[in-house]
């Protein structure tokens, strides 16, 4: 009798890894594989991990352990464990844990159902965490497909080579590498005509795409370029490190009308010795200047950043600089993270006597001073009317339409579900934690 094969996959941590996992449900689909939304009953389980924090990290083992039952049960279940904790603990975390059966680490995705088909017909275990040359990676840049989505997320670069002191992600994800232009470009053209409105360029560190190929575009060109492909109406990028962030590119905000008005531009401290310290490449001065710039030429741009507490060595002074720049530049929203000491990291090394206590007070500061900032953000939006691209039913499941506006910022309102893929006025009527509500304003579609 032929059963079907299913496979249920969860996914932690950055964009690259829900990227990364749409590919592993193509591949798996491809090999006869049908996703399903419970562990309980698939044949095989996939957890796609983050490794960039210690509690990050201890997820997965948490989450591995609430499979082990379903493995005692049913021992020809698969269990396969793959992204950035995968990678760094490689055949270690088939020791660690007696019942994973497949580990596959994050240039080894392509591999998967033929490592699965290797657990199956050979009943062994087995690990694949090799990091692949460059013309290899370039065939395998994943290609995205539309679905029915409005908006999807397109790689441009891979990798990192900026070795920021505290950061894991050089380590697990490899040298920084872009992919050819001629190639993302017929890749977008191709989702706007399958009725893709929204494209999100994405990368570790997209300001830097195409400065280490020759010939190649710089991002601001590939913007420009994007930009001309008809259909496509709006376009955002992340992540950005602030040092590449040229003149060129800010301009783009300026002269570039499909592009939202919204940065996510982590600064992750304001002190010019941390700073330092993390090897960041820019100082506070040379932030604010273009903090600055990006607001001269595109006045009502919001900017959203990422923020370590607790640096090693991070004094109360270095700490108040970190107040004093999030007050001045006032970020719509912060993902503020305690320091998480990270094995194979520059940082690793350094002496760190910083009172847990004290660490934790400092991020509490932190989250109440931004905590009033997004208040005041979000309570001036009252009563605006803001044109926001609808996605799809909300997921309140309260049979709302949900959209965003330019601003990145979720709007849930009553409307009929032929309004997605069009960009509609809504005014906002009540500001959430993490959504407005709106109204559609009447006889304007
Ligand atoms: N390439 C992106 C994302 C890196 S990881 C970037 O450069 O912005 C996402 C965020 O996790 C970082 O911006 C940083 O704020 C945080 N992070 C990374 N390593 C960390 C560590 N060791 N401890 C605490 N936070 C960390
Ligand atoms: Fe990590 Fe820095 Fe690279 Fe971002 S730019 S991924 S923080 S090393």
């Amino acid at each position: 009798m032929y059963m079907e094969k299913t496979f249920y996959l969860e996914t932690f941590g950055c964009q690259m890894n829900v990227v990364d996992s749409e590919r592993i449900v193509d591949l798996l689909n491809g090999a006869g594989y049908r996703q399903v939304e419970a562990a309980a009953g698939a044949q095989l389980i996939l957890l796609n991990t983050c490794a960039v924090r210690d509690k990050a990290e201890r997820k997965v083992y948490g989450h591995l352990g609430r499979f082990k039952p379903l493995k005692d049960e049913n021992p020809a279940i698969i269990l396969g464990v793959g992204g950035c904790v995968a990678q760094q603990e490689g055949e270690r975390l088939l020791e660690k844990i007696g019942y994973l059966d497949l580990v596959f680490g994050t240039h080894n995705v392509h591999k998967l159902p033929e490592l699965v088909r290797n657990v199956e017909e050979n009943r062994t275990r087995c690990h694949e965490t090799d990091f692949l040359d460059r013309d290899t990676r370039l065939q395998l840049f994943p290609a995205r497909t539309a679905g029915d989505a409005t908006t999807r997320f397109v790689t441009v670069m891979q990798g990192c080579d900026n070795f920021c002191s505290y950061c894991v992600v050089p380590l697990v994800r490899g040298r920084e590498l872009s992919r050819p232009s001629g190639e993302i470009l017929s890749e977008i053209g191709a989702l706007s005509e399958s009725g893709v409105k929204e494209v999100t360029l994405i990368g570790q560190n997209v300001n830097s795409y195409g400065c280490k190929e020759d010939g190649e575009l710089s991002f601001a060109r590939l913007l420009t370029e994007v930009h001309a492909i008809e259909g496509i109406e709006r376009i955002r990028f992340t992540t950005s490190h602030p040092k590449d962030l040229s003149d060129e590119l800010i301009d783009c905000f300026g002269t570039l009308d499909k592009l939202c008005h919204h940065l996510h531009l982590p600064v992750q401290c304001g002190s010019n010795r941390i700073l330092s310290a993390m090897n960041r490449g820019y100082t506070r001065e040379q932030y604010l200047g273009k903090v600055r710039r990006l607001k001269e030429v595109c006045p009502d741009i919001r900017l959203t950043s990422d923020i370590i507490v607790g640096f090693p060595g991070e004094t109360e002074e270095d700490f108040n600089d970190t107040l004093t720049l999030m007050e001045e530049v006032r970020y719509t929203d912060v993902f503020s993270f305690l320091y998480s000491r990270r094995p194979g990291t520059a940082a690793a090394d350094l002496a760190d006597d910083l009172d847990p206590g004290v660490r934790q007070g400092r991020f509490d500061r932190l989250l109440a001073l931004q905590e009033e900032t997004c208040r005041q953000w979000r309570e001036g939006d009252i009563g605006r009317e803001l044109s926001v691209l609808v996605e799809g039913e909300s997921r309140q499941g309260n049979g709302q339409m949900f959209g965003r506006t330019t601003w990145n910022r979720i709007v849930n309102f009553e409307g009929g579900k032929d309004l997605v893929g069009t960009i509609v006025p809504v005014r906002i009527v009540k500001a959430y934690r993490n959504s407005h509500l709106g109204e559609l304003v009447p006889g304007s579609f």
